[in-house]
């Protein structure tokens, strides 16, 4: 969500007349688009600052200003320390109200020294008043939902991206048709949790996100539909459907379960249980025998005992990902599990990611290898480190690379596996 909200504001930056540079010592604009999921994530921004004050102050010496702003969640929850840690920012805005930048921009010319911080919640749709942006590339995000109400007790999410929201269908449709016009194949729809999705179609009806794909299902031009990240709950039998019969939409799905353990679920006030998360997965995999799925696993939660961990173990050798994310639990200020008097030792949680990760990459592994021998339709979006050689993303996300001409780019190319690491394949052309 964050590369997509970086993409929207550097339009907003291009139509004031901004252009990208890699290069920071060139920068009369530097924006750090922060996440405050977990601590690390957040601490990172405040010695990106400090770098980028020394730059500023370097290009005073030469007699040129510099803007320097923060975006994105962090200003949301820690506006405060951001004044204060970092009190050379001249402006801070959250994730809700960053198509307020050109206004910002304008009062940082008359308000010098004083830095602009908002942090509101505010009325109006940021996507009401963001200019269009372009495709960035073959694949491209599209964001169809934010925001959430689920409340889980370790997550910052509700307090910095608000009450969940949907955008109307008849605006998404209109934003996938650009994306598509202006060269994107694949679209990657996003939501904190995208399958609550319940925007409006043009008569006011609500629609949930099984309609929203059928109706993006019928652009011309478009290959490829993902969706990232779904709720467990909120698996409903229409969403299922399309993974039955929507040859577009891709047969790999991102459906975390955090922990296998009914009383670690219940406490981070997940609404599924072990046992229903796996039904759905049932349901799923009958629906499409090929489907591939993926996690998010937050291990050392609060209270979390030896045979709590073991429960999250046998969920993944139930499941066996393809891939999958993990994480430490990290102790968020302002949530209820911060509170939680059984926190778990830092060296637990470290021993216990350790094994969980050794497994999940034995089961990622496993599912590279057996590629091998296949020919898969992949979608070659990136230039490779070496001349000749392209990266492309298979059906199921795995990175691929192969020897192509630069004609390739932006292509989908039939490729036979040829071999497998855990983290990329390898392939040759199939004529
Ligand atoms: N809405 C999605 C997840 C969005 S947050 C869902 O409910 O599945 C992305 C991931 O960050 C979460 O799935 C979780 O695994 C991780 N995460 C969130 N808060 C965390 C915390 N306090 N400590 C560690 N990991 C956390
Ligand atoms: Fe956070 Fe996801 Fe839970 Fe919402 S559902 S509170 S985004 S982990």
């Amino acid at each position: 969500m964050n590369v997509y909200d970086s993409q929207r504001i550097a339009s907003i930056l291009e139509k004031l007349g901004f252009s990208a540079t890699s290069s920071q010592p060139q920068a009369d604009i530097v924006i750090f688009n922060t996440c405050h999921i977990r601590e690390k994530a957040a601490e990172k921004v405040f010695s990106d600052l400090g770098r980028a004050e020394l730059i500023k102050q370097e290009r005073a010496e030469q007699g040129l200003d510099t803007i320097i702003g923060v975006c994105g969640c962090v200003v949301q929850a820690e506006d405060e320390q951001i004044a204060k840690r970092a009190p050379f920012v001249d402006f801070a805005t959250g994730p809700l109200t960053y198509h307020r930048l050109p206004e910002i921009l304008a009062r940082i010319g008359h308000q010098k020294g004083q830095p602009i911080i908002d942090t509101e919640f505010p009325v109006e749709s940021k996507f009401d008043y963001l200019p269009d942006h372009q495709a960035s590339g073959a694949c491209s995000y599209l964001a169809i939902q934010e925001g959430c109400n689920n409340f889980c007790t370790y997550c910052v999410v509700p307090y910095t991206r608000g009450v969940e929201t949907s955008r109307p269908v008849d605006e998404i449709i209109k934003e996938a048709k650009r994306l598509v016009a202006d060269g994107s194949c694949e679209l990657n729809l996003l939501g904190q949790n995208v399958n609550s999705y319940h925007g409006e179609d043009n008569n006011g009806k609500e629609r949930n996100l099984a309609y929203l794909l059928r109706q993006l299902n019928e652009i011309d031009g478009l290959e490829r539909i993902r969706y990232t990240t779904s709720y467990p709950a909120d698996v409903d039998d229409d969403l299922i459907a399309c993974h039955k019969d929507m040859k577009k939409l891709m047969p790999y799905l991102h459906l975390p379960i955090q922990s296998g353990s009914d009383s670690i679920l219940k406490a981070m006030n997940r609404r599924h249980t072990s046992g229903d998360y796996l039904k759905v997965i049932d349901k799923l995999r009958s629906a499409n025998p090929d489907l591939g799925f993926s996690s998010d696993f937050i291990v050392g939660f609060p209270g979390e005992t030896d045979a709590d961990f073991q429960a999250t173990l046998d969920v993944v050798n139930s499941v066996k990902y393809i891939q999958a994310f993990s994480f430490k639990y990290s102790r968020r200020a302002g949530t209820p599990a911060a509170l939680m008097p059984n926190q778990v030792e830092e060296k637990v949680k470290k021993e216990r990611l350790d094994i969980l990760q050794d497994l999940l990459f034995s089961y990622q592994l496993k599912f590279n290898k057996e590629s091998v021998g296949k020919v898969m339709p992949v979608l070659f979006d990136m230039k490779g480190r070496h001349k000749g050689q392209l990266i492309g993303r298979t059906p199921y996300m795995q990175n691929l690379h192969a020897e192509l001409g630069k004609e390739c780019l932006n292509k989908i190319i039939n490729v036979k596996i040829t071999d497998a690491t855990t983290n990329s394949l390898s392939g040759i052309r199939e004529e």
